[in-house]
């Protein structure tokens, strides 16, 4: 804990004061570009790998970056409402989902039974990604742990997208082309990220 408090005070010493203009304009309001949908995963750092300022991101954060289908939306209301507001009330133009390399939340989904013992409701939390499973199984009946892994957390990225687009408001202005939604994959030991080619069905290197 004294860590994080020797942080604060650094931060108020050093970013604070270099950006105390920025953080006076910022603090009565703010108007972010973009909803970036994110793993929870300590090591995936949105607005470093962005290189972003604060009040540029809206930032939503879960287990394995998922976006609940629109349907059950009444069962999910964290991560429902912080999308619904970005959108509706923040009207963001981009929709950024940032799966990542090494996810723990997507190795869950292969985990047996037992695993889950401590970890109800993270379970339930992830039957939400148990068709990305499945398809993986049935294009992977035979691969191997590397290979599944990287292709689950691949089609992951695209299964949300999917589910963004159940949305009804999202749709709307996705098709008036009010607001765009990438597909980011993310290489924690390189630094890479690839993104979604819907058009071609498959990741891209963009930097
Ligand atoms: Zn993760």
């Amino acid at each position: 804990m004294k860590k994080l408090i020797d942080g604060a005070v650094a931060f108020r010493q050093n970013d604070f004061e270099t950006h105390e203009q920025l953080f006076s304009e910022l603090g009565r309001q703010q108007n972010p570009h973009t909803l970036f949908i994110g793993c929870s995963d300590s090591r995936l750092v949105p607005a470093m790998i962005t290189t972003t300022q604060p009040g540029e991101l809206f930032i939503v954060r879960n287990v394995a970056n998922i976006v609940p289908p629109y349907q059950r939306s009444g069962e999910y209301l964290a991560t429902i409402s912080a999308i619904e507001f970005a959108i509706q009330a923040l009207e963001v133009e981009n929709i950024v989902i940032c799966g990542h390399s090494n996810c723990g939340g997507c190795a869950a989904l292969y985990q047996p039974a037992a695993y889950f013992d401590k970890l109800p409701h993270t379970r339930k939390w992830l039957e939400l990604a148990l068709p990305v499973k499945e398809k993986v199984l049935a294009m992977l009946p035979e691969g191997s742990h590397a290979s599944r892994e990287w292709l689950t957390e691949q089609m992951n990225i695209v299964e949300q997208i999917h589910h963004l687009l159940t949305y009804p408001y999202i749709a709307e202005k996705y098709e008036k082309g009010l607001l765009t939604i990438s597909g980011w994959y993310y290489i924690i030991e390189t630094g890479e990220i690839y993104s979604y080619n819907s058009a071609k069905g498959f990741f891209e290197l963009i930097n």
